[in-house]
């Protein structure tokens, strides 16, 4: 059993751990908070030990009543590797102490793709990352991406694609964002930033993939409605593309699956923890192929699709298995996901 520290146990910190605990071959050391808050006593009840993440903070815990184990500097020498889930931007800062203690790291999508050596996607980087101490776990966007972009790549050339993101404005627990009553083109400029970040992790896709993007007052997902441009395809063949990779699917309109809303009360129905949903619902009626251009729409949930990438990232990085089809149905199964 490998052992890994979770480094903030927040929306994706938490589910992250979970999805750990359901392996088979690794296991959760340890997590740690910065506030003594509900998050901080629901770990401690789920058994996980907690940690301190800011040593001068040990105090706060003690005077709320949470027992903390220590700080996280009691634990990081017993950690095979560390999945930072800090917000955006901590990460970077984070990376130096993982670098000074010798234990291999996972950055998350909110940091910059050149910190670190490489970027991770289960279906397109298991190979380059096999070993390597540092890397990336791309965004919610950007593994969406990823995982369409393998399908329609599984039966034809891809040439060019253009991608309308429609985001999310804030995750449900969010009260301090918006928008409430607006669309924010943001980044108001264009190309988007996703469009590089995902040849981070196909570089062979760079300059080939152009992204827009818009946040929208919606919490539950993201949107993506994609235009590829192929050297010849069908309908029914990127439909097929879809159903032979992994954490994809399609999901009928016509049968009441018509939104993001209805998306959600079909993971809830699924009896997902949290109301999950870890694989990307593509519409099965926005499918279309008009002189060898592939439209189509999907949705992304936030929250979710990059959990069991985290766990293949592991597998990857301490080379515990050297064949990402093979992880990828490890946590698939562990996890209980759909195919
Ligand atoms: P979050 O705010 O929900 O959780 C972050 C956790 O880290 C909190 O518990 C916070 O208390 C803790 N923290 C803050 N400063 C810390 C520090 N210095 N050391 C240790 N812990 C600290 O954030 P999140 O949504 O889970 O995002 C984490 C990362 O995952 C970000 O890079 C984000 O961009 C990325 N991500 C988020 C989403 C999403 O939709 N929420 C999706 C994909 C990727």
């Amino acid at each position: 059993m490998v052992k890994v520290l979770i480094n903030g146990y927040g929306s994706i910190g938490k589910r992250v751990a979970d999805a750990i605990e359901m392996q088979k071959d690794m296991e959760v050391i340890g997590v740690t908070k910065t506030r003594p808050n509900f998050e901080a006593k629901m770990a401690i009840e789920k058994g996980y030990k907690l940690y301190a993440a800011i040593p001068e903070r040990k105090s706060l815990f003690e005077e709320s009543g949470i027992e903390i184990e220590g700080s996280i500097f009691d634990v990081i020498e017993e950690a095979d590797i560390v999945v930072d889930c800090t917000p955006g931007g901590v990460g970077k800062d984070n990376l130096e102490v993982y670098k000074k203690y010798n234990v291999k790291a996972i950055l998350q999508g909110g940091e910059k793709a050149h910190y670190v050596e490489d970027n991770f996607n289960s279906l397109w980087s298991y190979d380059r990352c096999y070993g390597k101490d540092y890397i990336r776990t791309v965004s919610c966007n950007t593994t969406g991406l990823c995982r369409i972009l393998y399908a329609i790549n599984s039966v034809t050339e891809i040439l060019k694609a253009r991608v309308v993101l429609i985001r999310r404005g804030a995750d449900p627990n969010d009260i301090k964002k918006g928008p409430i009553n607006a669309i924010v083109p943001n980044p108001p400029t264009v190309p988007s930033h996703h469009g590089p970040d995902v040849g981070s992790v196909i570089p062979e896709f760079n300059g080939k993939i152009v992204t827009s993007a818009i946040i929208v007052p919606t919490t539950l997902m993201h949107m993506h409605s994609l235009m590829v441009e192929t050297s010849g395809t069908t309908r029914e063949a990127i439909i097929e593309g879809i159903e032979k990779t992994p954490r994809i699917f399609t999901v009928s309109a016509e049968e009441g699956l018509n939104s993001t809303a209805t998306i959600i009360e079909y993971a809830r129905d699924l009896g997902r923890n949290r109301y999950d949903l870890n694989e990307i619902p593509v519409w099965e009626e926005s499918i279309n192929v008009v002189d060898n251009e592939v439209f189509l729409m999907q949705a992304v949930h936030q929250e979710s699709d990059v959990v069991p990438e985290n766990i293949d990232c592991i597998r990857s990085m301490l080379q515990l298995v050297d064949d990402n089809m093979k992880s990828i149905e490890m946590t698939n199964k562990a996890m209980g996901l759909l195919k």
